[in-house]
Protein backbone atom coordinates (compact mmCIF):
# COMPACT_ATOMS: atom_id res chain seq x y z
CA UNK A 1 0.00 0.00 0.00
CA UNK A 2 1.18 3.47 -1.05
CA UNK A 3 1.27 6.07 1.76
CA UNK A 4 0.66 9.39 -0.31
CA UNK A 5 -0.76 11.60 2.37
CA UNK A 6 1.31 14.41 3.32
CA UNK A 7 1.74 15.94 6.79
CA UNK A 8 1.46 19.41 5.43
CA UNK A 9 -2.77 19.63 5.37
CA UNK A 10 -2.47 23.41 6.15
CA UNK A 11 -5.28 25.33 4.52
CA UNK A 12 -4.10 27.51 1.45
CA UNK A 13 -3.76 31.33 2.77
CA UNK A 14 -6.24 33.73 1.77
CA UNK A 15 -9.14 30.94 1.82
CA UNK A 16 -9.78 31.34 6.11
CA UNK A 17 -9.50 34.50 8.05
CA UNK A 18 -10.26 34.66 11.52
CA UNK A 19 -12.76 37.11 12.37
CA UNK A 20 -12.49 38.90 15.95
CA UNK A 21 -15.62 40.04 17.76
CA UNK A 22 -15.20 42.59 19.39
CA UNK A 23 -17.41 42.62 22.15
CA UNK A 24 -15.55 40.34 23.43
CA UNK A 25 -12.25 40.51 22.77
CA UNK A 26 -10.29 42.61 25.81
CA UNK A 27 -6.52 43.03 24.15
CA UNK A 28 -4.67 39.80 25.54
CA UNK A 29 -2.52 39.23 22.70
CA UNK A 30 -2.49 35.81 23.22
CA UNK A 31 -3.48 35.34 18.99
CA UNK A 32 -0.40 37.32 18.59
CA UNK A 33 1.82 35.41 20.36
CA UNK A 34 0.80 31.83 18.66
CA UNK A 35 -0.30 33.17 15.31
CA UNK A 36 2.91 31.66 13.32
CA UNK A 37 1.94 34.12 10.33
CA UNK A 38 1.72 37.15 12.26
CA UNK A 39 -2.07 38.18 11.02
CA UNK A 40 -3.00 40.09 14.04
CA UNK A 41 -1.91 42.98 15.83
CA UNK A 42 -3.18 44.91 19.33
CA UNK A 43 -4.14 48.28 19.09
CA UNK A 44 -6.59 51.11 20.42
CA UNK A 45 -10.16 50.11 19.07
CA UNK A 46 -11.05 52.26 15.94
CA UNK A 47 -13.47 54.90 16.39
CA UNK A 48 -15.94 53.64 14.30
CA UNK A 49 -15.95 50.21 16.26
CA UNK A 50 -16.31 51.62 19.29
CA UNK A 51 -19.24 53.55 18.14
CA UNK A 52 -20.90 50.48 16.90
CA UNK A 53 -20.80 48.98 20.66
CA UNK A 54 -23.59 49.21 23.00
CA UNK A 55 -23.10 50.99 26.31
CA UNK A 56 -21.88 48.16 28.29
CA UNK A 57 -19.09 47.19 25.78
CA UNK A 58 -17.89 50.44 25.26
CA UNK A 59 -17.87 50.20 29.33
CA UNK A 60 -16.05 47.25 28.65
CA UNK A 61 -13.22 48.21 26.36
CA UNK A 62 -12.40 51.71 28.60
CA UNK A 63 -11.82 49.07 31.42
CA UNK A 64 -9.69 47.38 29.38
CA UNK A 65 -7.76 49.77 27.94
CA UNK A 66 -9.28 50.12 24.63
CA UNK A 67 -7.17 47.58 23.11
CA UNK A 68 -8.73 45.04 20.78
CA UNK A 69 -6.78 42.61 18.19
CA UNK A 70 -6.89 43.69 14.27
CA UNK A 71 -6.28 41.40 11.64
CA UNK A 72 -3.55 43.84 9.06
CA UNK A 73 -1.99 40.45 7.78
CA UNK A 74 -5.67 38.17 7.26
CA UNK A 75 -4.62 36.88 4.08
CA UNK A 76 -1.57 34.79 5.28
CA UNK A 77 -3.67 32.72 7.35
CA UNK A 78 -3.42 28.99 6.79
CA UNK A 79 -6.63 27.76 9.37
CA UNK A 80 -4.43 26.48 11.84
CA UNK A 81 -6.80 26.74 14.47
CA UNK A 82 -3.81 28.13 16.94
CA UNK A 83 -5.70 31.22 17.74
CA UNK A 84 -9.24 30.14 18.51
CA UNK A 85 -8.01 28.05 21.14
CA UNK A 86 -5.39 30.62 22.60
CA UNK A 87 -7.82 33.42 23.42
CA UNK A 88 -8.66 33.43 26.61
CA UNK A 89 -11.98 35.08 25.70
CA UNK A 90 -12.97 33.00 23.12
CA UNK A 91 -13.48 35.91 20.44
CA UNK A 92 -11.95 34.20 17.16
CA UNK A 93 -14.18 32.08 14.60
CA UNK A 94 -12.62 31.54 11.58
CA UNK A 95 -14.56 32.04 8.51
CA UNK A 96 -14.19 31.84 4.70
CA UNK A 97 -13.62 35.07 2.80
CA UNK A 98 -15.59 34.01 -0.06
S1 LIG B 1 -5.85 30.23 12.20
FE1 LIG B 1 -3.60 30.07 12.50
S2 LIG B 1 -2.70 31.21 10.78
FE2 LIG B 1 -4.88 31.82 10.90
S3 LIG B 1 -4.89 33.66 12.16
FE3 LIG B 1 -5.26 31.91 13.55
S4 LIG B 1 -3.21 31.34 14.33
FE4 LIG B 1 -2.90 32.65 12.50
Amino acid sequence: MSATLTRDCKQAPGVIAPVVDLKRCEGKGDCVEVCPENVFEIRRIDEDDYRKLDFLHRLKQRVHGMKVAYTPNADACRSCGLCVTACPERAIKLARTA
